[in-house]
């Protein structure tokens, strides 16, 4: 009983004060929220009402090493008790802010060496775009402006992430995006056209997810990045990779454009770096660029976060990549992304209404054949079925697609794959 009065009075305090992210709010008004979460432990997290669920998404793709590592608590309390917090504004600095900086050199590709610190992924991505426009300003070409983005892309909320994301719902929430933002279908050829129409002498840069996540996890078709990296050289437009899903292992490499064989210009990452136990992104530039900056700009890099370099959250993502490291969770991701591929297929064959399963690493997705926008999809009805099953999982209904998205926990094995794959495929056969 006190369990349940206990719900109910956060159910009301949630509906009367607490506005949520990306959410349905005349849903959650009529009904509360659906969970109210208390634990985590692995792959599991555990709601009010005691049910354990599977957390096939690692919550917002980001609870890479799975809920409950006490590690990382440990060394978030370590460092918030020496020292929880000083500024890196300016010339002030502190070893956590440092060593992390210097930690994420040894994971990127090429020469990507220079880490600026952020709180999340929208705010690295804004920080990618300022510094783009400043950098061609430095070089003499402040006309080199415009960003480039793909469809279906998701780069975040804040005014120029959400202007570069190219999933349709997030423009027409406000009817108001930065200008100097636009957007490409996912070929070679609509890129090309862009660049010819609006000129190479007006673009900084393109910016691009290595695997789209939230538009539906699109992989690119065969050869693309190789492509618009040569493009990008030709025109002097400069290569942005928004790795806040896909970094730090997520595709079963360090970044995912290490599947494609090419290295960005910069990487904006967020998300897997501290697993999620803290708030904490960040734009990593080449050597080259950090250099050009530096040497040319006359005063200051006017952009900078209170939370730029967070030292609890810098410690506790460098336990993080520790942990990584020393578990090799990523050889992990590449046998049990196998294994969810494999099990993604099987479902297809025995589902006639599955029309596409892809996956790379533990990032995976699962189509459903949605005639037109119009029809109602059927994945939501999938993901309650799931839930009736212990199962936690996304569906993707944008753009009038009908896609279950999936990306659990490094940590994942291989019984609690079957599971899921199991779960996933009765709560399919259970809608028809
Ligand atoms: N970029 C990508 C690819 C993302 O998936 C996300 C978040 O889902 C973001 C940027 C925005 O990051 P944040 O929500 O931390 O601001």
């Amino acid at each position: 009983i006190k369990k349940n009065q206990l719900k109910e009075e956060l159910t009301e305090l949630d509906k009367k004060h607490f506005i949520h992210p990306t959410s349905n709010m005349k849903q959650l008004q009529e009904e509360g929220p659906s969970f109210i979460f208390t634990e985590g432990d692995g792959i599991y997290l555990k709601d009010m009402e005691g049910r354990t669920l599977m957390d096939s998404l690692s919550s917002l793709w980001n609870v890479n090493i799975g809920h409950g590592r006490k590690e990382l608590g440990e060394a978030a309390k370590a460092q918030m008790e020496k020292l929880a917090f000083t500024s890196t504004f300016s010339n002030w600095s502190h070893e956590p802010a440092i060593r992390l900086a210097a930690e994420v050199a040894k994971w990127t590709p090429g020469d990507l060496n220079a880490t600026f610190f952020t709180s999340g992924g929208s705010e690295a991505n804004d920080t990618a775009f300022k510094t783009v426009r400043h950098y061609w300003k430095l070089k003499g070409h402040p006309e080199k402006k415009k960003i480039i983005s793909r469809k279906k892309s998701y780069h975040g909320v804040a005014m120029g992430s959400t202007s570069a994301t190219g999933i349709p719902e997030f423009h027409t929430f406000t009817e108001s995006i930065a200008p100097d933002f636009y957007y490409v279908d996912s070929t070679i050829e609509s890129l090309k056209e862009l660049i010819e129409k609006e000129g190479a002498d007006s673009i900084a840069a393109f910016i691009s997810e290595p695997v789209q996540g939230s538009g539906g996890v699109n992989l690119p078709s065969e050869g693309y990045f190789e492509e618009v990296r040569k493009i990008c050289d030709k025109h002097h437009i400069l290569l942005i990779s928004d790795e806040v899903i896909c970094g730090f292992g997520r595709t079963g490499t360090h970044f995912g454009m290490e599947n494609f064989g090419i290295i960005p210009d910069i990487i904006t990452m967020a998300k897997g770096v501290t697993s999620g136990y803290a708030p904490l992104g960040g734009m990593i530039i080449s050597e080259k660029l950090h250099q050009e900056i530096y040497e040319k700009a006359e005063g200051n890099f006017w952009h900078g976060y209170t939370y730029s370099g967070h030292p609890t959250a810098a410690a506790v993502a460098l336990k993080n990549l520790e942990i990584i490291k020393n578990e090799n969770l990523i050889d992990n991701v590449n046998r049990m992304g196998e294994e969810m591929l494999k099990g993604f297929k099987w479902i297809q064959e025995q589902n006639k209404q599955v029309i596409d399963v892809r996956g790379i690493g533990l990032l995976g997705a699962i189509s459903i054949d949605r005639k037109s926008a119009d029809v109602a999809p059927v994945g939501p009805k999938v993901v309650a079925e799931a839930l009736k099953r212990g199962l936690i999982c996304r569906s993707v209904v944008y753009d009038g697609q009908d896609t279950l998205a999936f990306a659990p926990p490094f940590v994942i094995n291989k019984k609690q794959m079957d599971e899921m794959i199991t779960i996933v495929d009765e709560s399919i056969r259970a809608v028809n």
